[in-house]
């Protein structure tokens, strides 16, 4: 039987999980966008990317829809929804009792510290979408199999990250494809950018949607493209933030 670099089967995970680098994605297909589903602005405590440097990195980049997800805060992606000519979905990393989750479409910030299950309904409540992000793996606030598993036993749970391009190995996109691939999720992909530089390391390409159900019938047709980060692209470095940011 085949198998990939890793030692996993690609028999076990949905092909269009595989990532191809952004290098080889060629041109853009009619009525399809570019969507990166994971992105932090300075509105995170531990990114530092200004609104002009965002805006230029994602023209850059030639992304067509970037979903700003701050750690525990939507006040920058509300500002740049308001002010970028691309596409923002506002959104937010969020810190439960077992892992990390993902709101997309959100209207308000929600508290971090929550028991999962409490904090999906909240994003759903506001008519978002419950994405989790690096599912599976030794990064802190992974959240894990069984945790998704009890979201998705509540209907609670919307599509994974199948592709972080912070993952440490591509073995745990792989898990997380390969989780996805067993559940019938749909999978997202995002560079989890932290600083500009960053940004265009990953994204989605989907035919093109309009709002969170459409979205997800989109995503079923979905490829991921991506790379992973060298490990000093990903360093932390400090810096002063201008006070025009
Ligand atoms: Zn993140």
């Amino acid at each position: 039987m085949e198998t990939l670099d890793d030692g996993s089967c690609p028999d076990a995970i949905d092909r269009r999980f595989l990532p191809t680098p952004p290098s080889d994605a060629g041109g853009r297909r009619p009525g399809w966008v570019r969507m990166d589903f994971h992105m932090h602005t300075y509105g995170s405590g531990d990114a530092v990317t200004t609104i002009e440097e965002f805006e230029d990195a994602v023209e850059a980049a030639g992304l067509d829809v970037v979903c700003v997800t701050d750690h525990n805060a939507v006040h920058v992606a509300q500002t740049l929804s308001a002010d970028l000519d691309v596409r923002v979905v506002v959104g937010s990393e969020i810190k439960t009792r077992e892992g990390e989750l993902i709101g997309l479409f959100l209207d308000e910030r929600i508290s971090f510290g929550l028991p999962s299950g409490e904090c999906a309904r909240r994003i759903r409540e506001q008519g978002g979408l419950v994405y989790v992000p690096h599912p599976i793996g030794p990064r802190n606030h992974a959240m894990g199999e069984t945790a998704m598993d009890a979201l998705l036993a509540e209907g609670l749970l919307d599509a994974v990250e199948v592709f972080n391009s912070r993952n440490p190995s591509e073995a745990h996109n792989r898990a997380a494809g390969t989780y996805a691939t067993r559940r019938g999720l749909p999978g997202g992909s995002g560079s989890d950018a932290h600083y500009p530089d960053e940004i265009g390391a990953a994204w989605l390409e989907l035919p093109d949607f309009d709002g969170p159900d459409d979205l997800i019938a989109s995503m079923a047709d979905a490829v991921v493209v991506g790379e992973r980060h060298p490990p000093s692209r990903s360093a932390w470095r400090p810096r002063i933030i201008p006070p025009s940011a």
